[in-house]
């Protein structure tokens, strides 16, 4: 009762447990060895600030627990953090130069979230001490984009946890093409080896054989094997396809492909073949492709009004009818685009719209 401040939702201690999942009856405690020799074990699951003669007793409840020895009773700790509206894109303070803040002093909790920010932040101050341009990723190109983004212009209230339902393109973020969407840059930031390079550029062309390949072989339902046909697609093809898009189809996949005939008994697609993961990776690309050309298209259509960028001395009393509450969120968060700006929460995207009317004519009178 005496804590005040928002605890990780992901990670509730059993007295909050108790509280937030009381219709069940049964809770897993992971029992974990701390070491290969050692005769301490950490009771994974019960994380808690009870007072000492409560996780006594409560430890001695649990069946084949009840002789064991507390060595270090659990504690709650409270974080303090920093607000990460005070940070620019690139993860340095506004306030103070040259320092830049990552993991959970910017309000995030987890691995992941907290590795991300460090390689984040640990290559922008490089590039500053080079007086190279800063490293920044768009909400559609990394999770770490979306993430840094939304820290920086909406802050936090309770500790971030990065969840793909806070991408609005996560479609386009998937595992199967990360390296695709992330290789080039970080062989240019100097973080890719030169052999992860020369493999990812091979699997590259792999893929994009392949595809052509599938794009130039059209089939026939009139040439077909009927057999291999309904094996591979289960129904007639009423007419010419190429296997392209035929892949499409949600029952076909490129295994599949392989099995498709002519009536001479000759293979359509003939070997060499990708290997399995490359097969899956390519699978997915092109059931995806349609999906992800439409929001490309979309990204595209934003692009420029979301990397305009705001002036630091912009004067946002200036634009008028923009609500009170829009211009103090806008005073005090100061983003740098107008992207940043429609990523804080109460800004409008028709707000941008005057911002951007705003803008063009605060660049009309400087020029
Ligand atoms: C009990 C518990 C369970 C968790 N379980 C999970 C989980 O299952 N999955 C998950 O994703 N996340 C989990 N988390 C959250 C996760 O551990 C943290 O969010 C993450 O490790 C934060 O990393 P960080 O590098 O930002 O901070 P830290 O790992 O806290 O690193 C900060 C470092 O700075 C050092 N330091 C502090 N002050 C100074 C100073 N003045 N000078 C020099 N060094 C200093 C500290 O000693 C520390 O090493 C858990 C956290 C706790 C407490």
């Amino acid at each position: 009762g005496v804590i005040e401040g928002i605890g990780p939702r992901y990670c509730p201690s059993i007295e909050d447990k108790i509280h937030k999942f009381a219709s069940k009856n049964s809770h897993h405690v992971f029992i974990e060895p701390e070491g290969l020799n050692t005769y301490e074990y950490y009771p994974n699951g019960i994380s808690t600030s009870l007072p000492y003669d409560v996780q006594v007793n409560f430890i001695h409840s649990i069946k084949g627990l009840e002789n064991v020895h507390i060595i270090r009773p659990g504690y709650a700790i409270e974080y303090d953090y920093y607000d990460p509206t005070h940070l620019k894109d690139n993860l340095e303070s506004k306030e103070f130069d040259n320092l830049f803040l990552a993991g959970q002093v910017n309000g995030t909790t987890g691995y992941e979230e907290a590795a991300a920010q460090g390689l984040m932040a640990g290559i922008n101050a490089v590039l500053k001490i080079r007086d190279e341009e800063p490293f920044l990723l768009r909400r559609d190109q990394a999770y770490l984009g979306v993430m840094v983004n939304d820290l920086i212009t909406k802050g936090v209230n309770e500790p971030y946890r990065m969840f793909t339902s806070r991408a609005e393109y996560r479609l386009s973020l998937r595992e199967d093409n990360a390296d695709e969407r992330l290789t080039e840059i970080g062989y240019k930031l100097g973080v890719v080896s030169e052999e992860r390079w020369k493999f990812f550029q091979e699997k590259r062309e792999r893929l994009a054989r392949e595809t052509e390949r599938l794009k130039s072989i059209w089939v026939n339902p009139g040439v077909l094997d009927k057999f291999s046909l309904e094996e591979v697609v289960g129904a007639e093809l009423s007419k010419e396809s190429q296997l392209y898009v035929m892949l499409k189809r949600p029952e076909v996949d490129y295994q599949k492909l392989k099995l498709l005939k002519t009536k001479d008994g000759e293979s359509l697609l003939p070997p060499p073949y990708l290997s399995d993961e490359d097969a899956e990776t390519l699978t997915t690309k092109v059931k995806y492709s349609g999906y992800e050309d439409k929001q490309k298209a979309e990204v595209q259509k934003n692009l420029e009004k979301i990397e305009t960028v705001i002036p630091e001395d912009f004067d946002y009393d200036s634009a008028k009818g923009l609500s009170f509450e829009i211009t103090q969120k806008l005073k005090k968060i100061k983003p740098r685009t107008l992207g940043e700006a429609l990523n804080i929460s109460g800004v409008t995207p028709a707000a941008i719209s005057i911002l951007l009317v705003y803008l063009k004519r605060y660049r009309g009178k400087k020029e």
